[in-house]
């Protein structure tokens, strides 16, 4: 199928026990495409009820007895190994969906989709490499540890990057034996059920995913508090993650991850070859139109190369293409909906408000669609709200530090603790911000790298445990440790 060509909408059900259903009390919402603000389609509104039954299929694909309890570790890794082919396979489909969906650029959906599959192939790989440990105990006898799937889990998504958030959750939970329930985010119901579709195909048996779409406040909630989910990943705000470790621990004590908002920052040292820098910083907080968790929003510059620094970041940002993701050659899409479209040009009214220097953008392109130009602002101060509060848009705070201790203090002064940066070509300068930045990733002259072999989470307010890597999968196992008497012969 051409890119730009409206794909067909094959899925608008809820997906449980290997069935499309509509919701039970009969209701549907529609998804919104931001790229022209018009209706995509209605899909079903699944809520308290629909999770009663999507639960309730998982716990029974969960029993010990289940096809899905028989099936080895090996084998489960085979299974997402075919889904990791048919992903390939309807890589065009998916990615327009993905794009008409969320906004994306198309060229990043189709970019992200190979990372979408290395994530399940990793995936199927670990299903049979993780194993528990024989321990040397002082007790007559023999201790072992047995690593055993968690149960029934609750994944919660955000829109950001739907695709992506499903399989990072979703095949790792597999890999590990679990069974689950999926909450896509309601801006973005549609790619999560074409994935539901493709894991039917490859012979996922029932109950084992399902996906319910709907709202956070019920369908969510529903989840969170339900008392036979044994485990909740969830990704998103940090407001709702602090609900959600709530009703964890108001139900039953259910195993949490979140990974959750950022502030991250990036600090560029006069020694640092700006060729580099200034796209890196650029790409750091405009990518994907800024609504990364990761994004470079706090920027910090030394004094030395500052005015360069901001000249050259301002000429960047002019020459970004903002339109239709479909379109050759664009490189910033739609924010996701007109909601978001306002909350950053709020905060940008704030920054000017505030005393910042607006250099460059700020303003909505058209009035059809939800497109911003990228911004740039100098001058930036740590007190203003654009340095404090996560902004989710493509809009880049630019501030002015002198000494490396200074900025390590200011870095992390922030309840985030997410990922930061630097540019330096000093190693000393690189290993100390490394050691002593409050953050889970750090990026040494480069940003955004990441891989499903590398751990991803954050410190402080950003999260709890980590997905990917071998840290990844343990966050859906527990340990079971087992004494065996083995008393002396004589
Ligand atoms: P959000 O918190 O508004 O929603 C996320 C999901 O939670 C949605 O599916 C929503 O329906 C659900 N939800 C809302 N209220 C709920 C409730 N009471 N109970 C249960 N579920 C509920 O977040 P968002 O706006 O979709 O995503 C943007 C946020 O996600 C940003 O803060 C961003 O930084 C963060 N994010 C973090 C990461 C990461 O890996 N750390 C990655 C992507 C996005």
């Amino acid at each position: 199928m051409p890119a730009h060509a409206p794909p067909e909408i094959k899925y608008t059900k809820l997906f449980i026990d290997n069935e499309w259903v509509d919701a039970e009390s009969g209701k549907t919402f529609e998804t919104v495409s931001p790229i022209d603000g018009k209706v995509i389609t209605r899909v079903a509104e699944g809520d308290k009820a629909d999770i009663e039954k999507a639960v309730a299929a998982a716990r029974r694909a969960f029993h010990r007895k289940s096809e899905w309890r028989q099936l080895t570790a090996s084998a489960r890794g085979r299974l997402l190994h075919r889904f990791a082919d048919l992903i390939e396979r309807d890589r065009e489909y998916l990615s327009t969906l993905e794009t008409i969906d969320n906004g994306i650029v198309y060229a990043m959906s189709r970019f992200m989709i190979e990372r979408v599959t290395s994530t399940v192939r990793f995936a199927a790989g670990l299903a049979d490499k993780v194993h528990g440990d024989t321990i040397p105990s002082d007790f007559e006898g023999f201790t072992y540890t047995l690593r055993q799937p968690v149960g029934v889990c609750g994944l919660i998504l955000p829109w950001n990057a739907p695709m992506s958030m499903f399989v990072s959750k979703v095949a790792t939970a597999l890999a590990a034996g679990c069974t689950m329930v999926v909450k896509p985010a309601e801006q973005t119901p549609l790619t999560a059920l074409a994935l539901a579709a493709l894991l039917a195909e490859a012979g996922v048996p029932r109950g084992v995913v399902n996906v319910v779409n709907g709202y956070g406040s019920t369908a969510g909630a529903a989840l969170t508090h339900h008392p036979h989910v044994a485990k909740v990943s969830f990704t998103g705000s940090l407001e709702v993650g602090k609900i959600i470790q709530q009703a964890a621990g108001a139900s039953n004590l259910k195993r949490v991850t979140l990974e959750l908002g950022g502030k991250s920052p990036l600090v560029i040292c006069d020694d640092a070859d700006l060729n580099f820098a200034v796209p890196y910083a650029a790409e750091g907080v405009f990518s994907l139109q800024g609504q990364v968790c990761v994004a470079a929003s706090r920027l910090f510059v030394q004094s030395k190369i500052y005015d360069e620094f901001v000249k050259r970041a301002v000429e960047y940002a002019k020459k970004r293409k903002v339109g239709n993701p479909f379109s050759e050659g664009i490189q910033n899409g739609p924010q996701v909906d007109e909601e978001m479209m306002n909350k950053v040009l709020g905060y940008i009214e704030k920054g000017k408000a505030e005393g910042a220097k607006l250099l460059t953008g700020g303003q909505r392109i058209g009035t059809t669609g939800y497109y911003l130009e990228p911004a740039v602002f100098a001058d930036v101060t740590d007190d203003m709200t654009i340095a404090k509060e996560e902004i989710f848009g493509p809009v880049q705070s630019i501030m002015k530090f002198e000494t490396l201790d200074e900025v390590i203090d200011r870095a992390n002064d922030t309840n985030y603790g997410l990922a930061a940066g630097i540019f330096t070509t000093n190693v000393q300068t690189a290993l100390q911000f490394s050691n002593l930045v409050e953050a889970g990733t750090v990026w040494v002259n480069n940003y955004f790298t990441m891989e499903p072999r590398i751990p991803f989470g954050g410190f402080k307010d950003s999260g709890l445990g980590r997905e990917h890597g071998l840290e990844g999968i343990l966050q859906y196992l527990e340990i079971k440790t087992v004494n065996i008497a083995l008393p002396k012969l004589t």
